[in-house]
């Protein structure tokens, strides 16, 4: 298989340094492996997501000397594809409609969950058939189901990146406690929540590697169930580390002091920018 790695931006606001340097790094490591560098732009928040933003990451991509191969893919023209995989999760039985709020799922749990990348679902609406699903209802997985259908042997995949390295094997106890009853299509909207439109185009675009910051090393046990489940393949994963602001707080959207455009008017280079996020 091809080396093939990419960068997924979320079109809803600046590059910053951050992206940046994961953007730098996937495209390098593809190029030195002799193999593809694709573009994708995560846009299935359709409230935030503008063609500005869209139009401003393709010219500092340019500006920065990336080149992507084939056209960009946009979650957003997908929406369909998304659908029918959510449709053959429901077929397996692993779907329910859920419409707790926030504060409903707040009160419901009995103290608020730490060391876990989010609140795990309490489970309140899981006894719901699929047919009862009512129009403001998001849809969640259930997840002792889909891993009781994964059989006793649960997937394991495999990490580059420096501060998980190695194989990693899914850990049934692990993932019902850390992970839960994920939401797959958002409250409301009928919209595929973007962790799994992104596992289900990295298998979409034959990604060999996904190279991405490691704050999103929690959502790959759930990546990895899902791919093994709709029978995809399962990619390398490699997370890097973070570009932080001096008090320590990883870049984030609004962080527009740190956005590219802003080095560009400010005259510095690309070499510059290599250099500042720690590479040559
Ligand atoms: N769209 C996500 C972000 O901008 C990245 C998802 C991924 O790389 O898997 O944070």
């Amino acid at each position: 298989m091809i080396f093939t790695a990419r960068f997924a931006p979320s079109p809803t606001g600046p590059l910053h340094l951050g992206h940046a340097y994961s953007a730098i790094l996937a495209h390098d490591m593809a190029r030195a492996a002799g193999g593809r560098f694709l573009l994708r732009m995560e846009d299935t928040d359709l409230q935030r997501s503008k063609p500005e933003w869209e139009a401003l990451i393709l010219e500092d991509m340019a500006w920065l000397g990336l080149t992507w191969d084939g056209p960009v893919l946009r979650q957003s023209e997908h929406l369909d594809g998304y659908n029918a995989r959510l449709d053959a999760l429901a077929d397996m039985g692993l779907l329910y409609p859920c419409r707790c709020s926030r504060a409903d799922i707040r009160a419901a749990l009995a103290a608020p969950q730490e060391g876990s990348p989010h609140e795990v679902y309490p489970g309140t609406c899981r006894h719901r058939p699929l047919s009862n699903r009512g129009p403001g209802d998001a849809l969640r997985l259930d997840l002792a189901r889909a891993l009781d259908q994964l059989g006793a042997d649960l997937p394991v995949f495999s990490e580059t990146g420096p501060a998980h390295e190695g194989r990693h094997r899914i850990d049934r106890t692990t993932a019902l406690e850390t992970i839960g009853d994920v939401v797959l299509s958002r409250k409301g909207e009928n919209i595929v929540a973007y962790f799994l439109a992104s596992a289900l185009d990295d298998a979409e675009q034959r990604i060999s590697h996904v190279i991405r910051g490691e704050d999103l090393f929690d959502f790959t046990a759930i990546q990895v169930i899902l791919l093994t489940l709709l029978n995809l393949p399962v990619p390398v994963y490699h997370h890097h580390r973070l570009i932080r602001d001096e008090q320590g707080k990883r870049l984030a959207k609004r962080d527009d002091a740190r956005a590219i455009a802003k080095y560009r008017r400010e005259g510095v280079s690309p070499g510059e920018i290599r250099r500042l996020v720690g590479l040559r």
